[in-house]
């Protein structure tokens, strides 16, 4: 991989490669952009099979967090760690504090927090060794669980799909397919249940799908989620969901859910606008965990009931995307990455100011 080329084309400001032999420790804290603020960015832990793949997997997820940063008005940039090992097995005691003094080094310039593959558990331990943790357990000071956050955004995406397409945001007697039924998916589907939807919900996890069934959600098999005749598909568990071979089985009006990285490419985009399937961007719909991870880590400390708010309002941003897609004739995500570009540059306006 030409690194340097990769960082010019997407705009990244800064790669920090890891090594500590004796803790077993190789990572990546890949810095995309900080006009916003200072980075923001979860850290995730998985079983690479190369090195490539870990280096690309760090450059894309940051640049999505400058993304979802942006469109959230939250004064921060965005920023990945990645941790190269299998989370199942490789943990230490010496993996996380290690991690966590090197992202003190950094003193601010970067905070991190949970992602795939990662726990609260072993963000207490980094903690010894940084401030600069953000959705700690509610015991250890921190916000807490930030899913619930996440899966309140997602319900008033979905509500903002509904007003946009129908005319009505009730979403009562609609038919919401759920794939995945975790953190997320399943504080989603209770969300929708109440609501008055009706919800088809699949997973792989035996556990995961007895709960939905518990709260009266009809259930099908992982792959046949695709073919459920409904309103509206929620992706909930896995990226690049939407590919050749969904795209012609799925059988709905809108697409909304909590999953990163949804479309398997931008093309996709496309597609999704020529066949007029609404779709609401992910790193809108799916902000509400960063926006409560910001509020911890902002002016005052944790609050809630601002979190909560911040979260409803994912419905006017994209109500506003929808409607300069719309007007500019372009995809939903075109619309939303213009709207981040043009708060980077205001804000590099104000930063030219002399202080
Ligand atoms: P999770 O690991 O708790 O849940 C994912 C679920 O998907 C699991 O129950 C898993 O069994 C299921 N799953 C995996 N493969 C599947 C398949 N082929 N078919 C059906 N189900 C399958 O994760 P989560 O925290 O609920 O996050 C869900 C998605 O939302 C992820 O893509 C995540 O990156 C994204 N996301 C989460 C948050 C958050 O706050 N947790 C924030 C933003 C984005």
């Amino acid at each position: 991989m030409e690194l340097f080329k990769e960082m010019e084309e997407h705009g990244h400001e800064q790669i920090m490669f890891l090594q500590d032999n004796k803790v077993n420790l190789k990572a990546i804290i890949a810095i995309h952009n900080t006009v916003l603020g200072p980075s923001l960015g979860g850290c995730r832990m998985w079983d690479y099979d190369k090195e490539d793949e870990m280096i690309t997997d760090a450059l894309r997820l940051s640049e999505g967090m400058t993304y979802k940063s942006g469109i959230s008005n939250v004064d921060f940039g965005g920023a990945k760690s990645v941790i190269w090992g299998d989370p199942h097995q490789d943990k230490t005691e010496g993996l996380f504090r290690a991690l966590g003094k090197f992202i003190n080094t950094l003193n601010g310039r970067y905070s991190t927090g949970t992602d795939v593959g990662t726990t609260f558990d072993d963000f207490v331990i980094l903690r010894k060794e940084t401030p600069f943790v953000g959705a700690l357990p509610k015991e250890f000071g921190g916000s807490g669980d930030s899913s619930i956050a996440t899966a309140y955004g997602v319900f008033h995406g979905i509500k903002a799909c509904c007003k946009y397409r129908y005319g009505n945001d009730s979403c009562e007697d609609l038919t919401v397919a759920v794939q995945g039924l975790g953190k997320v998916g399943l504080k989603l589907s209770k969300h929708l249940l109440d609501q008055g939807c009706k919800v088809i919900a699949t997973d792989i996890e035996e556990e995961n799908v007895k709960k939905a069934k518990e709260l009266g959600a009809e259930i099908v098999k992982p792959d046949e989620i695709y073919d459920a005749k409904c309103d509206i598909f929620s992706p909930n568990a896995l990226g690049a969901v939407i590919n050749e071979e969904t795209i012609k089985r799925l059988n709905c009006d809108i697409i909304a859910g909590a999953a990163n990285n949804v479309l398997k490419d931008h093309h996709f985009a496309d597609i999704l606008k020529k066949e007029s399937i609404l779709y609401a961007p992910d790193y809108v719909i799916n902000a509400g965990g960063l926006i409560q991870v910001a509020d911890e880590l902002g002016i005052g400390g944790y609050n809630e009931e601002r979190t909560m708010k911040k979260c409803e309002h994912i419905y006017d941003k994209l109500l506003q995307i929808f409607e300069i897609a719309e007007k500019k004739d372009i995809t939903t995500v075109d619309a939303a990455d213009h709207i981040v570009k043009e708060r980077i540059e205001m804000m590099k306006a104000v930063h030219n100011i002399r202080g």
